[in-house]
Parts: C-alpha cells; structure tokens; sequence
C-alpha cells in the first residue's frame, strides 16, 4: 500500500508497554514526518487486544487531519498500515461513539497539528474523564503549559462531561501553528518550591453525602489541602466521581483518583493522596503521567529535559517508539531517586 519512496517503519505494538500509546505515538509521527506505517500485534499486551473504539477514532483522525489511507482499520484489528498524505489545518469533529478518552483522540493529532499553516479546531466527544487516561483537567491544566512553554501553544475547552462508563463528553481543542523561538524548550527540572494546594472533587448522578464524605477524608488525611471545590455535574450522560489533588507553583500539576461502583471512598481519597504525596517527596518537576506525555515535543524540537521520580514503562517504550521516527536519542542521568531525561539529536 505504500506510495512513498520509503519503506514503511515497522512498528510492534507488543513492544514495551504494549498499550494503546504505542499506536498513537506512531500514528501522530507518521504525519508529521509522512513516512508511512506499519504496526502489528496493536495492544497485544492489554485483556482486549487489538483497536478498541478510541484507538480506531485515533486511526480515523490521524487519516481525517493528513488526507491519508489505511488498511486494517476496523475493531479488534491488531495490523495496520497507515500511509499519510499533507497534515491541513481545519475545523474536525470526532465522535468515538463510546466513553473512550478523548483527550487521547486530541493528542494523537495535536503534534501534526501543531506544524500545519493555520489554526485548527479539534473537537472530540467521548470520555472526558476516564480511569487510566488523562482527564481533561491535566490535559488543560498539566499538559498544554509544559508543551506551551516549548512554543506548543493551544487552548482546550471541556463542552461537556463524559464520565466512564457512560461518556458522551465534549473537548474542543484549538491550535495554533507553532511559533519556532530560540530557546524555547521543555526545561522542566526545577522540583516546585512553595506550592498551593487544593483539591477538586467531581460527582455526577450522585448522592449528595459522596463528596462531603470525600472532602472530609481528603482535609483529615492531606491537611496541607487549603480549598476543597466540589463540582456537581448536573449534565451527565451517567454518574462520575473523581477526586484531584492540584499541586500550583507557576505549573499546576493535577492527580486524580476515580470513584466507582464498590470502591471506598477511603480508597479512593488514599489513591489520590498517595499520588500527591509521593510527588512532593520526590524533588522531581514532572509527574510519571506527564513524563511520557512530552517526550514526543521534545523529539520535536529535538531538544529539552525534565527531571522525575520513575522510568516509566510508558516512558520508555514512547522513547523506542520515537526513535524509529525521528532522529534524536533521549539520554536517561540518575542522582539516587531522581531521574533526568534530556533529548539532544544524533
Ligand atoms: P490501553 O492501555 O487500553 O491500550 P490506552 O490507549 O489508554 O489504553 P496507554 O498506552 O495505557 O493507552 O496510555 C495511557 C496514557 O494515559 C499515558 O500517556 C498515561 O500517561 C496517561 N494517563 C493515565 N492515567 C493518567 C492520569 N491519572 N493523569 C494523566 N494522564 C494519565
């Protein structure tokens, strides 16, 4: 199917993580850098192999953004072949048709996005705030400011709340071509020194009692905590509960743990603590999330470096993904329980 002159880069979507990340990385640079792809053995290492909704909206958006082709895009497939053609700027809607994260969807297109010639809209429904994925409050608030500050620059929107299992949310992201400055880089190794610190509880088709019971967990457990703000959606396709713990310094970095169906309160509020707490003891500036997540604008300006607390496996295998991509190595220093991680080109 390739019509390029080049071969395709040959991507295993076992390797590593094995996880969705692996086929959106490689979807995301396949359209920046138009070297067409071929990916096999997509999610082997999850229960349900194979392209789920979101990872088939992915795939569909990476074709809608670029003009390009593809064979093998239908549910459960675990082989694709996806050739690009010019990433255009537009004003693109995506419907994943189920509560698949839509911030996943947005960041399987924002890098090619990021290079078109004008500003584009991305508008996604689906999940907003999903279990194991970015909620658009880190998307918003964590992960656009890091990308910002590397001459990444966009504005997102939440439209409307799309809780698991039931989604039917609404991000609306816009970019703009990215502004090429000397010296704008990921630099992001300072660890914060006085934070604010607040937390943020959602519920959604919920008794009332669930927050209250949440914020009192939450000030008795993290009494450093200096605002608790409850946000009832009255707007929801299901019920939803998470709880965020906002750590502000300049940045804000936001943990988040998911209520559901069974799950304590006590746990929930614990997750959510521990994540937070492990954070500020670290001395690092990047959250494990947000490790893996701008590895790929450094590739981009084949520069930058952050400082965390953990080799990720999510971070390693996007490091591998990246590599067969673009021409840049990342080089990992570790000073006791802090990592640096730096990209230079080779
Ligand atoms: P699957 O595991 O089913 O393939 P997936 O497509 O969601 O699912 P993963 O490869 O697991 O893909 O990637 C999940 C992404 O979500 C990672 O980039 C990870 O950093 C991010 N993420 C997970 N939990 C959070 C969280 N609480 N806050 C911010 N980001 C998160």
């Amino acid at each position: 199917m390739p019509e390029n002159n080049f071969a395709p880069v040959c991507i295993d979507g076992s390797s590593g993580e094995g996880g969705g990340q692996v086929l959106r990385t490689s979807l995301a640079l396949s359209c920046i850098t138009g070297k067409s792809l071929h990916i096999e053995n997509i999610r082997a290492a999850r229960r349900n192999p194979g392209l789920a909704k979101q990872h088939l909206m992915c795939v569909q958006a990476a074709c809608g953004i670029s003009n390009g082709r593809c064979q093998g895009a239908a549910l459960g497939s675990g082989v694709l072949d996806f050739q690009p053609g010019a990433v255009q700027s537009g004003d693109f809607l995506f419907r994943i048709g189920s509560a698949g994260s839509a911030s996943l969807v947005i960041q399987t297109v924002l890098p090619a996005l990021f290079f078109a010639d004008k500003p584009s809209r991305v508008t996604v429904t689906g999940g907003t705030h999903n279990p194991l994925a970015p909620p658009f409050d880190f998307l918003c608030e964590t992960f656009l400011p890091a990308i910002a500050a590397a001459g990444f620059q966009g504005d997102c929107r939440l439209i409307k709340h799309g809780f698991f299992p039931a989604g039917g949310g609404q991000i609306a992201f816009d970019t703009r071509p990215r502004q090429k400055v000397r010296y704008q880089i990921v630099d992001l190794c300072e660890p914060g020194r006085e934070f604010q610190i607040d937390a943020r509880i959602y519920t959604a088709k919920l008794p009332a009692h669930v927050a209250r019971r949440q914020e009192k967990l939450l000030l008795q457990s993290f009494p450093e905590i200096q605002k608790v703000e409850h946000i009832e959606v009255v707007h929801s396709d299901g019920p939803g509960n998470c709880v965020m713990i906002r750590l502000c310094d300049g940045g804000t970095t936001v943990f988040t743990s998911f209520g559901m169906k069974g799950k304590p309160s006590q746990k929930v509020v614990r997750e959510v603590v521990d994540l937070a707490s492990d954070f500020l003891a670290g001395g690092v500036a990047v959250d494990r999330f947000l490790a893996d997540q701008i590895l790929v604008y450094m590739a981009l300006s084949k520069a930058g470096r952050f400082t965390t607390n953990e080799l990720s496996s999510h971070l390693l295998t996007n490091i591998e993904v990246i590599k067969k991509f673009l021409p840049v190595n990342f080089d990992v220093d570790r000073q006791k329980q802090i990592y640096t991680i730096s990209c230079r080109p080779c």
